[in-house]
């Protein structure tokens, strides 16, 4: 039996490549969750499988065959019956331009296949990962052995040459199904893993920020303690204790305000989204990050002028305002200006949060929002991809300008409602 190995080859990369495309562009770069992506997939597949069948794997005696059910049943799988239409009408196009003897025979398996998946579509998505590649491999195996079946029941001269390749075919086809399945499994672990070290990173801004907080809340103590003692002294007249006393008190309800918000910031708030200006939000981000930027000798300066309603998950918002403002504080070891200003354009909202610190080298800019990119010594590198990723599921976008030496501005553009 002669196997064109090349040919083979060349059908796992078309299988291949869309899976390694998608990995490296999106998933990598943090934009997962991007509108976009599961357009971009399907068309990957639709290529996948138009390429397969463009390119088959020839054997000896005549016989044909290619991979093209592996990105189909994927497809079909992992978004569902609408997606496998578009799929099986790639490959019926593909198999009447195409032509051939097994025509009706590969398009009655497909047929089947298109129902009994989308049939067991929910039952397939209760399965564990490991369940899921069984089930895969399994199903790419069957459907081999199906075609194999109806080509020996309808076409009368087989050899035993023959059947031994059409066994071949059955067996590459599950192998490939196992492979890229156990591929597919670990990246989704992986991905799994990542979002759970991006939770994380929210307690470790936390943990940052809870330093600065006793810091500042040492200030009015002091302060209250002072006016607490000259109560104390005999001979100070009525006029002068009233004003000690409303004084303390003032002190002491500044320490509790810098506690309370800070304690905000730990709890949990309903995922849901709301629609408003952002002004609280950004009065929050700023009373949140006040403490930490007094201890930076930094400033901030806010202003809002947005009147414009924006659709957004409020946790989330404020988390990635406060990951990016925390950012620019520390890029200014020796004190500075933290500016967040946002303004209305058009059907936009548009917020820049800048700084006035030591700037970004064109490659660092370059690998902002990539998990684990930091030049920190204790730093995460996740809190600009936790922004990032808030951003863009928001379908929002950010742009970053950084000089050297002078300072950076984070422009974030949030569609109106
Ligand atoms: P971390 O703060 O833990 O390092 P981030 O994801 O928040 O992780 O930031 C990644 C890197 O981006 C930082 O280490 C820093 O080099 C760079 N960076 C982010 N914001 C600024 C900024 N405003 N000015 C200068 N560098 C910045
Ligand atoms: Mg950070």
């Amino acid at each position: 039996m002669i196997l064109h190995y090349e040919e083979l080859l060349i059908n796992f990369l078309f299988i291949f490549i869309p899976y390694f495309l998608f990995q490296t562009l999106w998933l990598d770069k943090g934009k997962a969750n991007h509108k976009n992506t599961n357009v971009i997939i399907v068309v990957l597949i639709i290529l996948s499988i138009t390429s397969c069948m463009a390119y088959p794997i020839r054997f000896s005696g005549g016989i044909i065959f290619d991979l093209r059910q592996i990105p189909f049943i994927l497809g079909l799988v992992y978004f569902g019956w609408r997606v496998g239409l578009v799929l099986y009408l790639t490959i019926v196009v593909n198999q009447f331009l195409i032509g051939g003897e097994g025509v009706f025979i590969s398009l009655i398996v497909t047929t089947f296949m298109l129902i009994f998946i989308s049939l067991c579509k929910t039952k397939f998505d209760n399965l564990g990962l490991k369940g899921k590649m069984i089930s895969l491999t399994l199903t790419a195996f069957f459907a081999s052995l199906a075609i194999v079946l109806l080509s020996h029941a309808t076409i009368q001269t087989s050899s035993t040459e023959q059947n031994l390749t059409s066994l071949n075919f059955v067996i590459i086809q599950g192998l490939s199904m196992l492979v890229i399945t156990y591929i597919i499994k670990n990246s989704i672990e992986n991905i799994r893993i990542r979002e759970e070290l991006l939770e994380t990173e929210k307690l470790k801004v936390i943990s940052e920020l809870a330093a600065s907080v006793s810091h500042e809340v040492r200030n009015p103590i002091t302060v209250t303690k002072g006016f607490l003692q000259l109560l104390m002294t005999p001979e100070i007249s009525d006029h002068s204790r009233q004003s000690y006393a409303a004084l303390s008190l003032k002190e002491l309800e500044r320490a509790e305000n810098i506690i309370n918000d800070y304690l905000s910031i730990t709890k949990a708030r309903p995922n849901s989204c709301i629609i408003s200006t952002m002004e609280s939000d950004i009065e929050y981000v700023v009373s949140v990050l006040s403490p930490y930027a007094a201890i930076h000798n930094v400033d901030i300066i806010t202003k809002c002028n947005n009147q414009l309603l924006v659709k957004y998950k409020q946790n989330k918002l404020q988390q990635s305002f406060i990951n990016i403002a925390k950012n620019c504080i520390e890029a200014m070891p020796d004190g500075g200006i933290l500016s967040i200003e946002t303004i209305a354009n058009k059907n936009n909202a548009i917020i820049c949060i800048k700084d006035s610190g030591y700037g970004m080298t064109k490659q660092q800019l370059a690998k902002l929002g990539t998990a684990y990119f930091t030049t920190k010594k204790t730093g995460t590198g996740l809190g600009m991809t936790v922004s990032y990723n808030a951003i863009h599921a928001m379908n929002g976008t950010i742009k970053v300008d950084s000089t050297i030496g002078s300072g950076t501005e984070f422009k974030i553009t949030l569609p109106g409602a």
